[in-house]
């Protein structure tokens, strides 16, 4: 069998702005027209700003905002608006995301679960790892009873593309701990954020 020869490119090779001008190219498009001599820096800062969640972290984020209490009510935050990127196609998917946890010794700042939804979003993502990645930093990060998420989005890549369907919702959910033991504390959660149990 022969061995794969395989070709390493130095990092940074072509910046991210010179690799649109190829593919503006290569989409027929001429690159250096008015309109889009620009373009390619400009998308390399909006996909910077766009991915800047790569660069934070849950330790930075909730940095001094967790505070001890005799506490056991749910805690929700609800309709936290989101704007993120498909993985599959880099298109936008943008929506709410409620947050409710059932509370052990120690509560977040309310600040900070807009801040975590944030981290992840602003990642190339899948809605329903992102549910799910934020329903895990907040157990890692104050250990509750519970902790549940769900997320409402509408992905450009089914409005613009594909199946075209400019109206419809994808709702995903990831319970934790009380909330998946639970059905009452789960039906609670339901209610709370206005969907039907
Ligand atoms: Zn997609």
């Amino acid at each position: 069998m022969s061995k794969a020869v395989v070709k390493v490119m130095p990092a940074q090779a072509m910046s991210v702005a010179a690799s649109l001008k190829e593919v503006l190219t290569l989409l027929g498009e001429d690159p250096e027209r008015e309109g889009l001599v620009h373009t390619p820096e400009r998308w390399e800062k909006a996909m910077r700003f766009l991915t800047r969640g790569y660069g934070e972290s849950l330790e930075k984020i909730v940095n001094g905002a967790i505070y001890g209490v005799q506490c056991d009510e749910m805690v929700i935050v609800k309709d936290i608006e989101f704007f993120s990127m498909c993985e599959h196609h880099l298109l936008p998917f943008f929506g709410k995301i409620h947050v409710a946890y059932l509370p052990k010794d120690k509560v977040i700042g309310l600040s900070k679960i807009p801040r975590i939804v944030d981290m992840f979003a602003r990642r190339l993502q899948l809605q329903e790892r992102l549910t799910q990645q934020v329903a895990e930093a907040v157990q890692a990060a104050i250990s509750p009873r519970g902790v549940a998420v769900m997320a409402e989005a509408r992905h450009f890549c089914m409005m613009m593309r594909g199946v075209e369907k400019q109206h419809s919702g994808t709702i995903t959910s990831t319970t934790l701990g009380a909330f998946r033991a639970n059905k009452a504390t789960r039906d609670e959660f339901l209610s709370l954020v206005g969907r039907p149990v």
